[in-house]
């Protein structure tokens, strides 16, 4: 696997996220597409400050295991059901912060987080202005990964699935054509949300 070009890149950039505290307690998985029908993956319950290249498992889009000792992500199949829906990701990215647990969990029973009048939505591919409406969908959690794939499929033709979505208490996914547009879109929603929650917290006060 060392000789994988975008397993090492995808190391570097899972380290760089992990140092800004986005993956606290072992949370938080992440994957690249190495061939047309498999990924690479990060193993289950790994401190993402320190991971190694042996932390990393190929697998094919059923989730078995081809390359790697260890026990892949128990949301692997959330990633394998993201690559089977759209040929053209090429990396995904999931994360467990403060803010998109907190908002993710404060909307209710709303699916559907709106951006909008913020300039950093032009960090998002084929966002060129503030004003345009950005959607982040929002899924129910579940510990069953059958049943929260099953949901993103349902949801997937219904609702605008162009960057990423959150999962309800839990945390954000967000993907790109490759590990660095992936990688923009996690930084860019991720701070798209904690706008949001600075904004609420702050007219929370006024009042
Ligand atoms: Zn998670």
């Amino acid at each position: 696997m060392e000789e994988n070009p975008k397993i090492k890149e995808l190391q570097q950039i899972v380290i760089a996220i992990a140092n800004r505290g986005w993956c606290p307690a072992t949370g938080g998985n992440f994957s690249v597409r190495v061939e047309s029908d498999f990924c690479a993956i990060t193993a289950s319950g790994i401190d993402k400050t320190t991971i190694q290249i042996t932390d990393f498992l190929v697998v094919d889009f059923q989730g078995k295991v081809v390359s790697g000792t260890k026990k892949p992500s128990a949301e692997t199949l959330l990633h394998t059901t993201l690559y089977t829906l759209d040929s053209d990701i090429g990396a995904v990215l999931h994360i467990h912060t403060l803010s998109n647990t907190v908002l993710s969990s404060h909307f209710g029973e709303q699916d559907l987080v709106t951006f909008q009048g913020y300039e950093m939505q032009k960090a998002l591919q084929g966002i060129t202005h503030h004003d345009t409406e950005v959607y982040l969908p929002i899924l129910d959690n579940s510990q069953n990964m059958n049943l929260l794939s099953e949901n993103l499929t349902t949801r997937w033709d219904e609702t605008e699935f162009n960057y990423g979505f959150l999962v309800r208490g839990h945390g954000l996914y967000a993907w790109g054509k490759d590990i660095k547009e992936a990688k923009r879109h996690l930084e860019g929603i991720e701070f798209l949300l904690d706008c949001e929650l600075h904004r609420m917290l702050l007219s929370a006060k006024k009042q």
